[in-house]
């Protein structure tokens, strides 16, 4: 289903983001205070305007109250952050925004933003646990313990079955997918082999995770 964006604050994370969005196929209008900024994204959005996204007047007249979900991506001016997500909150549409630091992301989340965004943190977390191992291809963060990791298969699992390694008895942790070139197998089952250098997609806790990495693998 299509639905209306409007990304306000077009750097690097908000264009990204727009872009991604009107490929996707998306009704993305464009916000930045800066024209040059708004011009780079005239050909990756639907609409874009030079607007204050601080006033609340100017967007009640674009009309944002019928928008499905604002992203705030104004990054240095953290009070500019804070006021236009105050504002959109009063206009009352969902709100997802970049925050800079946890200070920022706890103003935010009392402010009633509905998701508070923090790209270098997240992508910090998951780019340690790729150096932490030479096998986690990649990491996601379910909750506090609970994690999703990609690791890479060892000989020492090649050529064996699902049944056979018995991930889930052994570790508590469940392969989710495997993975073998373009190929991705969604709902492995049972009797399906394991080839070295396969990415394995496994979800469980992280005590659990580290266990099938270091004893497993
Ligand atoms: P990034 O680190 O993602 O590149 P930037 O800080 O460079 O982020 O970009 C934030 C953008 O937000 C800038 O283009 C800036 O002009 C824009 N911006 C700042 N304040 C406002 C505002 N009040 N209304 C709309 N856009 C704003």
């Amino acid at each position: 289903m299509k639905k209306h964006f409007v990304v306000i604050g077009l750097g690097r994370f908000g264009g990204s983001i727009c872009r991604e969005l009107h490929s996707l196929g998306h009704q993305v209008l464009a916000i930045d205070i800066i024209p040059e900024k708004v011009n780079t994204m005239t050909d990756y959005s639907t609409s874009s305007t030079v607007t204050d996204a601080t006033d609340k007047e100017a967007l009640l007249a674009l009309g944002i109250k019928n928008f499905d979900v604002a992203i705030v991506a104004i990054g240095e001016n953290e009070h500019a952050s804070i006021q236009s997500t105050l504002v959109l909150k009063e206009i009352g549409i969902k709100v997802w925004v970049k925050a800079q630091n946890t200070n920022h992301q706890k103003i935010l989340e009392k402010i009633g933003a509905d998701r508070v965004i923090h790209p270098e943190l997240d992508m910090g977390i998951r780019i340690a646990h790729q150096l932490d191992s030479d096998n986690i291809i990649d990491f996601i963060n379910l909750s506090k313990n609970y994690s999703i990791v990609e690791l890479k298969a060892t000989g020492k699992l090649s050529n064996r079955s699902l049944i056979d390694l018995n991930v889930r008895a052994k570790y508590g942790c469940t392969i989710l997918a495997i993975k073998r070139g373009e190929d991705v197998n969604v709902s492995p089952s049972p009797n399906d082999i394991v080839h070295e250098e396969d990415i394995l997609v496994v979800m469980g806790s992280n005590s659990e995770l580290k266990h099938f990495e270091e004893k497993g693998m």
